[in-house]
Protein backbone atom coordinates (compact mmCIF):
# COMPACT_ATOMS: atom_id res chain seq x y z
CA UNK A 1 0.00 0.00 0.00
CA UNK A 2 1.57 3.51 -0.98
CA UNK A 3 1.78 6.19 1.70
CA UNK A 4 0.85 10.11 1.54
CA UNK A 5 2.36 12.65 3.34
CA UNK A 6 1.53 16.15 2.68
CA UNK A 7 5.11 17.82 1.96
CA UNK A 8 5.17 21.40 3.19
CA UNK A 9 8.48 21.56 0.98
CA UNK A 10 6.00 22.43 -2.28
CA UNK A 11 2.57 22.20 0.19
CA UNK A 12 0.88 19.30 -1.43
CA UNK A 13 0.11 15.71 -1.00
CA UNK A 14 3.00 13.28 -2.48
CA UNK A 15 3.21 9.44 -2.37
CA UNK A 16 6.11 8.53 -0.05
CA UNK A 17 9.29 7.08 -1.68
CA UNK A 18 12.08 6.41 0.56
CA UNK A 19 15.72 7.27 -0.65
CA UNK A 20 16.32 3.85 -0.22
CA UNK A 21 13.92 0.67 -0.56
CA UNK A 22 12.90 -0.26 2.80
CA UNK A 23 14.40 1.98 5.13
CA UNK A 24 13.40 5.36 6.16
CA UNK A 25 15.67 7.74 7.96
CA UNK A 26 13.86 10.72 9.53
CA UNK A 27 15.16 13.45 12.11
CA UNK A 28 12.42 14.95 14.50
CA UNK A 29 13.54 18.61 16.19
CA UNK A 30 13.59 17.53 20.08
CA UNK A 31 12.87 19.58 23.07
CA UNK A 32 15.17 22.37 24.55
CA UNK A 33 15.11 21.40 27.44
CA UNK A 34 14.99 24.22 29.98
CA UNK A 35 11.43 23.36 31.50
CA UNK A 36 8.99 20.57 31.20
CA UNK A 37 7.57 20.14 28.01
CA UNK A 38 4.01 21.34 27.71
CA UNK A 39 0.99 19.31 26.23
CA UNK A 40 1.47 21.40 22.87
CA UNK A 41 4.89 20.38 22.11
CA UNK A 42 3.32 16.70 23.09
CA UNK A 43 1.20 16.69 20.23
CA UNK A 44 4.09 17.20 17.91
CA UNK A 45 5.59 14.22 19.52
CA UNK A 46 2.13 12.23 19.19
CA UNK A 47 1.95 13.61 15.59
CA UNK A 48 5.64 11.88 15.00
CA UNK A 49 4.95 9.09 16.59
CA UNK A 50 1.96 8.09 14.79
CA UNK A 51 4.17 8.90 11.65
CA UNK A 52 7.05 6.31 12.54
CA UNK A 53 4.34 3.70 13.72
CA UNK A 54 2.77 4.06 10.62
CA UNK A 55 5.79 4.06 9.00
CA UNK A 56 6.65 0.62 10.32
CA UNK A 57 3.08 -0.86 10.23
CA UNK A 58 3.61 -0.92 6.53
CA UNK A 59 7.08 -2.59 6.66
CA UNK A 60 9.61 0.55 6.67
CA UNK A 61 12.52 0.38 8.80
CA UNK A 62 12.67 3.60 10.35
CA UNK A 63 15.98 5.26 11.73
CA UNK A 64 14.72 7.81 13.66
CA UNK A 65 16.77 10.38 15.05
CA UNK A 66 16.07 13.48 17.70
CA UNK A 67 18.57 15.95 19.09
CA UNK A 68 18.37 17.60 22.70
CA UNK A 69 19.14 21.37 22.49
CA UNK A 70 21.24 22.22 25.64
CA UNK A 71 22.59 25.15 24.36
CA UNK A 72 22.62 28.14 21.71
CA UNK A 73 18.15 28.16 21.34
CA UNK A 74 17.78 31.72 21.89
CA UNK A 75 14.73 33.24 23.75
CA UNK A 76 13.73 34.31 19.66
CA UNK A 77 14.18 32.42 17.53
CA UNK A 78 16.47 34.87 15.45
CA UNK A 79 19.04 35.78 17.54
CA UNK A 80 17.80 37.96 20.10
CA UNK A 81 17.48 37.39 23.67
CA UNK A 82 19.36 35.06 26.13
CA UNK A 83 20.09 31.27 25.83
CA UNK A 84 16.44 28.97 27.26
CA UNK A 85 18.66 26.60 29.39
CA UNK A 86 21.22 28.94 30.84
CA UNK A 87 18.51 31.51 31.55
CA UNK A 88 16.80 29.03 33.19
CA UNK A 89 19.44 27.91 35.36
CA UNK A 90 20.33 31.15 36.76
CA UNK A 91 16.55 31.79 37.57
CA UNK A 92 16.80 28.14 39.53
CA UNK A 93 20.50 28.62 40.72
CA UNK A 94 21.53 25.57 38.76
CA UNK A 95 24.26 24.74 36.13
CA UNK A 96 22.73 24.81 32.69
CA UNK A 97 24.15 21.27 32.64
CA UNK A 98 22.14 19.96 35.92
CA UNK A 99 19.03 21.68 34.05
CA UNK A 100 19.28 20.30 30.87
CA UNK A 101 19.52 16.73 32.41
CA UNK A 102 16.95 17.34 34.88
CA UNK A 103 14.03 18.33 31.88
CA UNK A 104 15.77 15.90 29.45
CA UNK A 105 14.66 13.06 31.87
CA UNK A 106 11.56 14.62 32.48
CA UNK A 107 10.81 14.57 28.93
CA UNK A 108 11.85 11.21 28.30
CA UNK A 109 9.40 9.99 30.84
CA UNK A 110 6.28 12.34 29.68
CA UNK A 111 6.92 10.76 25.98
CA UNK A 112 7.18 6.96 27.58
CA UNK A 113 3.54 7.69 29.41
CA UNK A 114 1.85 8.90 26.53
CA UNK A 115 3.40 5.72 24.46
CA UNK A 116 5.56 7.80 22.49
CA UNK A 117 8.44 5.06 20.64
CA UNK A 118 11.71 6.28 21.81
CA UNK A 119 13.78 7.16 18.95
CA UNK A 120 16.49 5.11 17.88
CA UNK A 121 19.12 7.98 18.17
CA UNK A 122 18.68 10.63 20.58
CA UNK A 123 21.53 13.21 20.80
CA UNK A 124 22.53 16.43 22.87
CA UNK A 125 24.21 19.45 21.01
CA UNK A 126 26.74 20.16 23.31
CA UNK A 127 27.65 16.31 22.79
CA UNK A 128 28.00 17.43 19.26
CA UNK A 129 29.60 21.29 18.98
CA UNK A 130 32.77 19.68 16.87
CA UNK A 131 30.43 17.93 14.61
CA UNK A 132 28.76 21.54 13.90
CA UNK A 133 32.05 23.27 13.84
CA UNK A 134 33.06 21.00 10.67
CA UNK A 135 29.80 21.69 9.46
CA UNK A 136 30.55 25.69 9.52
CA UNK A 137 33.95 25.27 8.26
CA UNK A 138 32.00 23.60 4.74
CA UNK A 139 29.73 26.73 4.87
CA UNK A 140 32.04 28.40 5.21
CA UNK A 141 34.62 27.57 2.72
CA UNK A 142 31.62 27.46 0.25
CA UNK A 143 31.58 31.08 0.84
CA UNK A 144 28.16 31.64 2.62
CA UNK A 145 29.70 33.20 6.04
CA UNK A 146 30.91 36.79 6.70
CA UNK A 147 31.95 37.79 10.21
CA UNK A 148 30.84 40.96 11.90
CA UNK A 149 30.75 41.93 15.38
CA UNK A 150 32.36 38.89 16.60
CA UNK A 151 29.53 36.62 15.38
CA UNK A 152 30.19 34.37 12.30
CA UNK A 153 26.77 34.67 9.90
CA UNK A 154 25.13 32.80 7.48
CA UNK A 155 24.69 35.04 4.37
CA UNK A 156 21.57 34.26 2.73
CA UNK A 157 21.76 36.49 -0.02
CA UNK A 158 24.21 33.88 -1.33
CA UNK A 159 21.63 31.00 -1.11
CA UNK A 160 19.27 32.25 -3.57
CA UNK A 161 17.10 29.12 -2.73
CA UNK A 162 16.41 30.81 0.61
CA UNK A 163 13.27 30.79 2.35
CA UNK A 164 11.60 28.15 -0.27
CA UNK A 165 9.99 25.63 2.28
CA UNK A 166 8.39 29.26 4.19
CA UNK A 167 7.39 30.54 0.47
CA UNK A 168 9.09 33.40 1.55
CA UNK A 169 10.00 35.81 -0.90
CA UNK A 170 13.08 37.74 0.09
CA UNK A 171 12.97 40.62 -1.87
CA UNK A 172 9.33 41.13 -0.09
CA UNK A 173 10.67 40.83 2.78
CA UNK A 174 11.53 44.39 3.79
CA UNK A 175 14.24 45.13 7.06
CA UNK A 176 12.34 44.89 10.18
CA UNK A 177 9.32 43.71 8.51
CA UNK A 178 9.04 40.53 10.29
CA UNK A 179 12.90 40.18 12.35
CA UNK A 180 14.25 43.07 14.10
CA UNK A 181 16.72 45.10 12.75
CA UNK A 182 20.09 44.01 13.80
CA UNK A 183 22.94 46.29 13.21
CA UNK A 184 25.52 43.39 13.24
CA UNK A 185 23.70 41.91 9.87
CA UNK A 186 23.75 42.43 6.54
CA UNK A 187 19.52 41.08 6.29
CA UNK A 188 17.91 40.61 8.40
CA UNK A 189 17.92 36.93 7.81
CA UNK A 190 21.09 36.28 8.50
CA UNK A 191 21.58 34.23 11.28
CA UNK A 192 24.59 33.58 13.60
CA UNK A 193 26.36 30.14 13.23
CA UNK A 194 28.74 31.03 15.73
CA UNK A 195 28.92 33.35 18.57
CA UNK A 196 31.55 34.69 20.19
CA UNK A 197 30.04 37.95 21.51
CA UNK A 198 26.54 38.39 21.99
CA UNK A 199 24.07 40.39 24.71
CA UNK A 200 24.90 37.77 27.34
CA UNK A 201 28.18 37.86 28.30
CA UNK A 202 28.35 35.15 31.15
CA UNK A 203 27.62 32.30 28.74
CA UNK A 204 28.82 29.77 30.77
CA UNK A 205 29.06 26.87 28.05
CA UNK A 206 31.75 27.92 25.71
CA UNK A 207 34.01 25.79 23.07
CA UNK A 208 37.30 26.60 21.33
CA UNK A 209 36.40 27.51 17.51
CA UNK A 210 38.26 28.71 14.46
CA UNK A 211 36.05 31.84 14.86
CA UNK A 212 36.87 32.33 18.47
CA UNK A 213 35.98 30.73 21.97
CA UNK A 214 31.71 30.81 21.92
CA UNK A 215 29.37 28.50 21.39
CA UNK A 216 26.82 27.49 18.23
CA UNK A 217 23.46 29.02 17.38
CA UNK A 218 20.38 26.97 17.23
CA UNK A 219 20.09 25.90 13.97
CA UNK A 220 23.35 24.43 12.80
CA UNK A 221 22.71 21.68 15.63
CA UNK A 222 19.92 19.87 13.77
CA UNK A 223 21.95 20.45 10.31
CA UNK A 224 24.81 18.65 11.76
CA UNK A 225 23.62 16.43 14.17
CA UNK A 226 20.76 14.87 11.31
CA UNK A 227 23.63 14.47 8.80
CA UNK A 228 26.08 13.13 11.15
CA UNK A 229 23.64 10.31 11.96
CA UNK A 230 21.22 10.05 8.94
CA UNK A 231 23.73 11.37 5.89
CA UNK A 232 23.65 14.48 3.48
CA UNK A 233 20.21 13.11 2.37
CA UNK A 234 18.04 11.21 3.78
CA UNK A 235 13.68 11.22 3.45
CA UNK A 236 11.79 12.93 6.74
CA UNK A 237 12.06 16.34 8.61
CA UNK A 238 9.28 17.01 11.02
CA UNK A 239 8.51 19.65 13.97
CA UNK A 240 5.67 21.73 14.50
CA UNK A 241 4.71 24.70 12.31
CA UNK A 242 6.20 27.27 14.00
CA UNK A 243 9.49 25.45 12.86
CA UNK A 244 9.00 26.20 9.03
CA UNK A 245 9.34 30.02 8.98
CA UNK A 246 12.87 30.34 10.97
CA UNK A 247 14.43 27.06 12.38
CA UNK A 248 14.11 24.85 9.38
CA UNK A 249 14.41 27.58 6.70
CA UNK A 250 17.79 28.32 7.82
CA UNK A 251 18.89 24.29 8.76
CA UNK A 252 17.97 23.61 4.98
CA UNK A 253 20.25 26.90 4.05
CA UNK A 254 22.93 25.38 6.14
CA UNK A 255 22.88 22.18 5.09
CA UNK A 256 22.21 22.52 1.81
CA UNK A 257 25.33 25.35 1.23
CA UNK A 258 27.64 22.94 2.97
CA UNK A 259 26.45 19.81 -0.04
CA UNK A 260 25.50 21.74 -2.86
CA UNK A 261 22.52 19.22 -2.82
CA UNK A 262 19.16 18.32 -1.81
CA UNK A 263 19.08 17.72 1.74
CA UNK A 264 15.46 16.72 2.55
CA UNK A 265 12.92 14.89 0.19
CA UNK A 266 9.50 15.10 2.80
CA UNK A 267 8.96 18.02 5.44
CA UNK A 268 6.04 17.39 7.80
CA UNK A 269 5.03 19.80 10.29
CA UNK A 270 2.10 19.32 12.84
CA UNK A 271 -0.13 22.10 13.76
CA UNK A 272 -0.59 23.96 16.87
CA UNK A 273 -2.45 22.70 19.96
CA UNK A 274 -4.27 26.02 21.22
CA UNK A 275 -5.61 27.13 24.24
CA UNK A 276 -8.51 29.55 24.10
CA UNK A 277 -7.54 30.82 20.53
CA UNK A 278 -3.70 31.33 21.71
CA UNK A 279 -1.17 29.07 21.31
CA UNK A 280 0.33 27.64 24.16
CA UNK A 281 3.72 28.51 25.30
CA UNK A 282 5.98 28.12 27.56
CA UNK A 283 7.23 31.42 28.20
CA UNK A 284 3.45 32.80 27.93
CA UNK A 285 3.27 31.05 31.56
CA UNK A 286 -0.27 29.25 30.39
CA UNK A 287 1.52 25.72 29.72
CA UNK A 288 0.07 22.45 31.24
CA UNK A 289 2.08 19.28 31.57
CA UNK A 290 1.62 15.88 31.63
CA UNK A 291 1.93 15.88 35.48
CA UNK A 292 -0.72 18.88 35.68
CA UNK A 293 -3.12 16.14 33.65
CA UNK A 294 -1.76 13.63 36.02
CA UNK A 295 -2.73 15.57 39.32
CA UNK A 296 -6.16 16.25 37.76
CA UNK A 297 -6.82 12.58 37.80
CA UNK A 298 -6.20 11.75 33.91
CA UNK A 299 -4.18 8.74 31.94
CA UNK A 300 -2.01 10.09 29.89
CA UNK A 301 -2.96 8.32 27.40
CA UNK A 302 -6.50 10.36 27.43
CA UNK A 303 -4.51 13.00 26.32
CA UNK A 304 -3.04 10.96 23.41
CA UNK A 305 -6.59 9.86 22.80
CA UNK A 306 -7.57 13.39 22.75
CA UNK A 307 -5.02 14.36 20.03
CA UNK A 308 -5.65 11.15 17.71
CA UNK A 309 -9.25 12.64 17.46
CA UNK A 310 -7.58 15.80 15.20
CA UNK A 311 -5.88 15.93 12.09
CA UNK A 312 -2.34 16.24 12.33
CA UNK A 313 -2.39 19.32 10.35
CA UNK A 314 -5.65 20.95 12.03
CA UNK A 315 -5.49 23.30 14.88
CA UNK A 316 -6.64 21.67 17.84
CA UNK A 317 -8.06 23.44 20.62
CA UNK A 318 -7.33 21.99 24.07
CA UNK A 319 -9.93 22.51 27.26
CA UNK A 320 -10.74 20.31 30.10
CA UNK A 321 -14.33 19.60 29.04
CA UNK A 322 -13.09 18.12 25.61
CA UNK A 323 -10.08 16.60 27.89
CA UNK A 324 -13.56 14.92 29.84
CA UNK A 325 -15.01 13.72 26.55
CA UNK A 326 -12.03 12.28 25.47
CA UNK A 327 -11.53 10.95 28.69
CA UNK A 328 -14.71 9.18 28.34
CA UNK A 329 -14.30 7.83 25.15
CA UNK A 330 -11.12 5.86 25.53
CA UNK A 331 -13.15 4.87 28.94
CA UNK A 332 -15.98 3.30 26.66
CA UNK A 333 -13.65 2.02 24.42
CA UNK A 334 -11.00 0.57 26.94
CA UNK A 335 -14.11 -1.80 28.57
CA UNK A 336 -15.90 -2.70 24.94
CA UNK A 337 -12.28 -3.84 24.03
CA UNK A 338 -11.74 -6.32 27.69
CA UNK A 339 -15.30 -7.22 26.84
CA UNK A 340 -14.12 -8.63 23.08
CA UNK A 341 -10.97 -10.07 24.69
CA UNK A 342 -12.49 -12.13 27.26
CA UNK A 343 -14.89 -13.68 24.72
CA UNK A 344 -12.01 -14.07 22.36
CA UNK A 345 -9.94 -16.01 24.86
CA UNK A 346 -12.81 -17.97 25.88
CA UNK A 347 -12.88 -19.16 22.34
CA UNK A 348 -9.26 -19.47 21.95
CA UNK A 349 -6.80 -17.90 23.61
CA UNK A 350 -3.73 -19.25 21.46
CA UNK A 351 -5.31 -17.56 18.44
CA UNK A 352 -5.10 -14.40 19.18
CA UNK A 353 -2.48 -12.34 18.01
CA UNK A 354 -2.01 -9.24 16.08
CA UNK A 355 -3.17 -9.50 12.96
CA UNK A 356 -0.45 -7.15 11.46
CA UNK A 357 1.60 -5.97 8.52
CA UNK A 358 3.38 -9.04 6.72
CA UNK A 359 7.32 -8.62 6.41
CA UNK A 360 6.92 -8.49 2.50
CA UNK A 361 8.32 -5.60 1.16
CA UNK A 362 7.24 -2.38 1.83
CA UNK A 363 4.37 -1.32 -1.00
CA UNK A 364 3.44 -4.74 -1.89
CA UNK A 365 2.13 -5.05 1.69
CA UNK A 366 -0.98 -6.69 1.26
CA UNK A 367 -4.10 -6.78 3.61
CA UNK A 368 -5.75 -10.15 4.16
CA UNK A 369 -3.13 -12.44 4.52
CA UNK A 370 -2.97 -12.38 8.47
CA UNK A 371 -4.02 -14.56 11.24
CA UNK A 372 -5.23 -17.86 9.90
CA UNK A 373 -9.19 -17.64 10.37
CA UNK A 374 -9.48 -13.85 10.40
CA UNK A 375 -12.84 -13.33 9.66
CA UNK A 376 -13.54 -11.15 6.21
CA UNK A 377 -15.38 -8.75 8.19
CA UNK A 378 -12.20 -7.79 10.37
CA UNK A 379 -10.17 -7.63 7.28
CA UNK A 380 -12.41 -5.01 5.53
CA UNK A 381 -12.15 -2.33 8.98
CA UNK A 382 -8.08 -3.12 8.69
CA UNK A 383 -8.21 -2.20 5.19
CA UNK A 384 -10.51 0.88 5.62
CA UNK A 385 -8.35 2.03 8.97
CA UNK A 386 -5.05 1.07 6.22
CA UNK A 387 -6.35 3.16 4.01
CA UNK A 388 -6.89 6.24 6.27
CA UNK A 389 -3.54 5.98 7.80
CA UNK A 390 -1.92 5.89 4.63
CA UNK A 391 -3.54 8.95 3.37
CA UNK A 392 -1.81 11.58 4.89
CA UNK A 393 -1.99 9.81 8.46
CA UNK A 394 -5.71 10.24 8.66
CA UNK A 395 -5.92 9.21 12.65
CA UNK A 396 -9.21 10.78 13.19
CA UNK A 397 -11.01 8.30 10.10
CA UNK A 398 -8.85 5.49 11.31
CA UNK A 399 -10.02 5.60 14.87
CA UNK A 400 -13.51 5.73 13.47
CA UNK A 401 -12.66 2.61 11.62
CA UNK A 402 -11.54 0.94 15.01
CA UNK A 403 -14.97 1.80 17.15
CA UNK A 404 -17.18 0.37 13.70
CA UNK A 405 -15.51 -2.65 14.40
CA UNK A 406 -15.78 -2.65 17.84
CA UNK A 407 -19.46 -2.56 17.92
CA UNK A 408 -19.94 -4.76 15.13
CA UNK A 409 -21.51 -7.50 17.05
CA UNK A 410 -21.32 -9.94 13.44
CA UNK A 411 -17.93 -9.92 13.67
CA UNK A 412 -16.50 -12.76 15.56
CA UNK A 413 -14.23 -12.31 18.60
CA UNK A 414 -11.03 -13.66 18.00
CA UNK A 415 -10.72 -11.72 15.03
CA UNK A 416 -12.15 -8.70 16.27
CA UNK A 417 -9.30 -8.72 19.02
CA UNK A 418 -6.49 -9.44 16.72
CA UNK A 419 -7.23 -6.74 14.33
CA UNK A 420 -7.89 -4.09 17.24
CA UNK A 421 -4.03 -5.34 18.39
CA UNK A 422 -3.15 -4.68 14.82
CA UNK A 423 -4.94 -0.91 14.79
CA UNK A 424 -3.19 -0.53 18.33
CA UNK A 425 0.46 -1.06 16.33
CA UNK A 426 -0.07 2.24 14.81
CA UNK A 427 -2.48 4.00 17.51
CA UNK A 428 -0.52 3.01 20.44
CA UNK A 429 -3.06 3.51 22.84
CA UNK A 430 -2.20 0.34 24.75
CA UNK A 431 -5.53 -1.61 23.91
CA UNK A 432 -4.04 -4.83 24.67
CA UNK A 433 -4.21 -3.64 28.31
CA UNK A 434 -8.25 -3.67 28.71
CA UNK A 435 -9.39 -6.30 30.88
CA UNK A 436 -12.41 -6.51 32.71
CA UNK A 437 -12.28 -4.79 35.79
CA UNK A 438 -12.42 -7.11 39.30
CA UNK A 439 -15.87 -5.49 41.02
CA UNK A 440 -17.17 -5.27 44.38
CA UNK A 441 -20.49 -6.24 44.85
CA UNK A 442 -22.74 -6.07 47.73
CA UNK A 443 -22.58 -8.69 50.24
CA UNK A 444 -26.35 -9.43 49.09
CA UNK A 445 -25.12 -9.74 45.72
CA UNK A 446 -22.38 -11.70 46.48
CA UNK A 447 -24.78 -14.54 48.57
CA UNK A 448 -26.87 -14.03 44.88
CA UNK A 449 -23.61 -15.34 42.70
CA UNK A 450 -22.86 -17.85 45.56
CA UNK A 451 -26.41 -19.34 45.97
CA UNK A 452 -26.58 -19.34 41.83
CA UNK A 453 -23.56 -21.16 41.69
CA UNK A 454 -24.50 -23.80 44.63
CA UNK A 455 -27.76 -24.25 42.07
CA UNK A 456 -25.74 -25.21 38.78
CA UNK A 457 -24.02 -27.63 41.65
CA UNK A 458 -27.16 -29.41 42.23
CA UNK A 459 -28.22 -29.11 38.83
CA UNK A 460 -30.86 -26.97 39.55
CA UNK A 461 -30.92 -25.16 36.49
CA UNK A 462 -34.58 -23.17 37.25
CA UNK A 463 -33.16 -21.42 40.03
CA UNK A 464 -29.98 -20.36 38.68
CA UNK A 465 -31.90 -18.65 35.63
CA UNK A 466 -34.24 -17.14 38.47
CA UNK A 467 -31.17 -15.59 40.38
CA UNK A 468 -29.45 -14.50 36.71
CA UNK A 469 -32.67 -12.58 36.20
CA UNK A 470 -32.55 -11.14 39.46
CA UNK A 471 -29.27 -10.07 39.83
CA UNK A 472 -29.79 -8.83 35.71
CA UNK A 473 -32.50 -6.57 37.29
CA UNK A 474 -29.43 -5.25 40.26
CA UNK A 475 -27.53 -4.35 37.32
CA UNK A 476 -25.24 -7.63 36.95
CA UNK A 477 -24.59 -9.70 34.45
CA UNK A 478 -23.33 -12.99 35.33
CA UNK A 479 -21.95 -15.58 32.58
CA UNK A 480 -20.58 -18.99 33.16
CA UNK A 481 -16.85 -19.54 31.56
CA UNK A 482 -14.75 -22.32 31.24
CA UNK A 483 -13.06 -20.41 33.99
CA UNK A 484 -15.58 -20.28 35.85
CA UNK A 485 -18.09 -17.71 36.56
CA UNK A 486 -17.50 -14.48 36.07
CA UNK A 487 -19.33 -10.93 36.45
CA UNK A 488 -19.69 -7.59 35.61
CA UNK A 489 -21.94 -4.86 36.05
CA UNK A 490 -24.14 -3.73 33.15
P1 LIG B 1 10.66 23.52 21.72
O1 LIG B 1 10.99 22.69 22.93
O2 LIG B 1 10.17 24.87 22.05
O3 LIG B 1 11.82 23.55 20.74
O4 LIG B 1 9.45 22.79 20.98
C1 LIG B 1 9.40 21.41 20.79
C2 LIG B 1 8.42 21.04 19.69
O5 LIG B 1 7.08 21.42 20.04
C3 LIG B 1 8.69 21.71 18.35
O6 LIG B 1 8.52 20.76 17.32
C4 LIG B 1 7.64 22.80 18.27
O7 LIG B 1 7.33 23.09 16.94
C5 LIG B 1 6.49 22.14 18.97
N1 LIG B 1 5.50 23.06 19.56
C6 LIG B 1 5.72 24.17 20.28
N2 LIG B 1 4.56 24.72 20.72
C7 LIG B 1 3.56 23.90 20.27
C8 LIG B 1 2.12 23.91 20.38
N3 LIG B 1 1.46 24.83 21.07
N4 LIG B 1 1.43 22.92 19.77
C9 LIG B 1 2.07 21.94 19.07
N5 LIG B 1 3.42 21.89 18.95
C10 LIG B 1 4.16 22.84 19.53
ZN1 LIG C 1 15.66 21.40 14.67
Amino acid sequence: MSIKLFNTMGRQIQEFIPVEDNKVRMYTCGPTVYNYAHIGNLRTYIFEDILRRTLEYFGYQVKQVMNVTDVGHLTDDADEGEDKVIRSAKEKGKTAREIAGFYMEAFFKDLSLLNVEKPSVVCKATDHVDDMIKLIRRIEKNGFTYASGGNLYFDVAKFPDYGRLAMLRLEDLKAGARVKIDEQKKSPHDFVLWFTKSKFEHQSMMWDSPWGRGYPGWHIECSAMSMKYLGDHFDIHCGGIDHIPVHHTNEIAQAEAATGKKWVNYWLHGEFLVLSKEKMAKSAGNFITISTLIDKGYDPLDYRYFCLGAHYRSQLQFSFEALDSAKNGRAGLMERIARIREEAEKTGAEKVSPYAADTGAPGTYASGKGAPGTDDKAIRYLKSFEAHISQDLNVPKALADLWNLVKDGSVEAVSKYSVILAMDKVLGLRLGTAQMKKISVSKEISNLIDEREKAREDKDYKRADEIRNILKERGIIVEDTPQGVKWRKV
